[in-house]
């Protein structure tokens, strides 16, 4: 096709230009071409419980959402969400003024960088990091300094586990006069990193010394193994005024096609985040708020149900992994698992990728796309585990076969 305009200048703009194509495209095109496995990009393959999709319909044959709902968001899943921070963290939100609904946790991030970045503001942000908050913090005109989270052994209760960890002195030291806001993601994607209460704490009394805004993605607030423990930011000392932190039903009911996501702070970082957010969508997905708000209504034992059937998957391919040869930083939270590959020889993770359907019919992600410092994610591939049993198994064969 023609270019629109006869200049040489480039048709995406400056701001974006370094976001022009994404992996997850090139690999799936890939699985597609090859009839690989695909663990790369991170969505469930069964669906949210039938009673949730039920009431979805019952909205829409009611004719409840499928005109613009409220710019907030529909009444009853505000008030489901104030009364889900209430039940599980103890934090109390208004519904009309603390809570905004939002077409998924995307544009959640989006808005809140949109309203909250001033160009030249820097943004603190963990490394690795989800693939939007680069290309918000840009969109925003503002300037990412990431601090990187290390791959580090630790023992506990007998048993060494890897973990990709949180240096707080790097966190401390890239906070500048310039740092408008921490960034931050717990349960960790793509690492499966669950940031301690110890962790987060430090985060917290960092924020409050520097008089700083965070926000926080915990749309893996409902995934966490072994006993680990979400700690919500805002239920910490002095954070409550200053965090804005983001839910999802896309991860937590797996419904990632409703894009229902939402944001609950203090009034004027509602009000901001809104102000964005309004000329963005304006509103999104009517009817599915109505069948979320009855999502988040469920008992517990949904959650307890869904974390045991993901750590079942966990352990599957965890142990697929370890006995294929990779080395396996087990996960405390999310559906992702990330791997070292220099035990099977390689070391560079894109190479890595772009082969393994050709040599063993699985598709994963190399993580240094999700750092700014490349190197340090070279050797690391991230695999999906929110698929069936059966698939997984599948996986777990082939990838039997590297090592060989
Ligand atoms: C999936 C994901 C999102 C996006 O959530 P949606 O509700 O699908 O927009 C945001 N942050 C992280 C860390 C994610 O993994």
């Amino acid at each position: 096709m023609a270019p629109m305009t006869s200049s040489a200048r480039p048709l995406l703009n400056r701001r974006l230009a370094e976001f022009g194509t994404t992996i997850f495209a090139e690999m799936s095109a890939l699985a597609a071409s090859t009839g690989s496995i695909n663990l790369g990009q991170g969505f469930p393959d069964t669906d949210g419980p039938e009673e949730i999709r039920e009431a979805a319909v019952r909205a829409l044959r009611d004719g409840r959402g499928n005109q613009y709902p409220p710019g907030p968001g529909v009444p009853e899943l505000r008030m489901a969400v104030a009364a889900h921070q209430e039940r599980r963290y103890g934090l109390s939100f208004d519904p009309d003024t603390e809570v905004l609904v939002t077409a998924g946790a995307t544009e959640a991030i989006a808005a809140t960088l949109l309203a909250l970045v001033e160009p030249g503001d820097e943004v603190v942000a963990l490394e690795p990091y989800y693939d939007s908050y680069a290309a918000c913090v840009a969109m925003a005109g503002g300037t990412r300094v990431p601090v990187t989270l290390r791959p580090h052994e630790e023992t506990r209760d007998g048993v060494t586990r890897r973990r990709f960890r949180l240096d707080l002195d790097e966190l401390r030291d890239a906070v500048t006069d310039r740092t408008r806001l921490l960034l931050i993601n717990t349960p960790h994607n793509p690492t499966g990193t669950v940031l301690t209460r110890a962790e987060l704490t430090e985060i917290a009394a960092l924020a409050v010394e520097r008089d700083l805004l965070v926000v926080t993605d915990e749309v893996y607030e409902h995934l966490v193994f072994d006993g680990a423990e979400h700690v919500p930011l805002a239920t910490l000392p002095g954070m409550r005024g200053r965090t804005v932190t983001i839910g999802s039903a896309g991860k937590s009911y797996s419904f990632t096609g409703w894009k229902v996501g939402w944001v609950t702070a203090a009034p004027a970082l509602v009000s901001a985040v809104r102000a964005a957010k309004q000329f963005l969508t304006y509103v999104a997905s009517g009817p599915f708020q109505y069948a979320v708000a009855e999502a988040l209504t469920l008992p517990d034992t949904y959650f307890e149900e869904f974390g045991a059937d993901m750590l079942a998957k966990r352990n599957l391919l965890v142990a697929g992994l370890a006995k294929a040869g990779f080395g396996v930083f087990e996960p405390a939270g999310t559906y992702f698992v990330t791997t070292d590959i220099r035990p099977l020889g390689e070391s560079d993770g894109f190479a890595f990728c772009r082969a393994l359907p050709e040599r063993a019919g699985v598709v994963a992600i190399p993580n240094a796309v999700f750092y700014d410092h490349r190197e340090a994610g070279a050797p690391f591939v991230r695999f999906a585990f929110c698929k069936r049993a059966s698939v997984l198994e599948e996986a777990v064969e082939r990838l039997g076969t590297l090592a060989g």
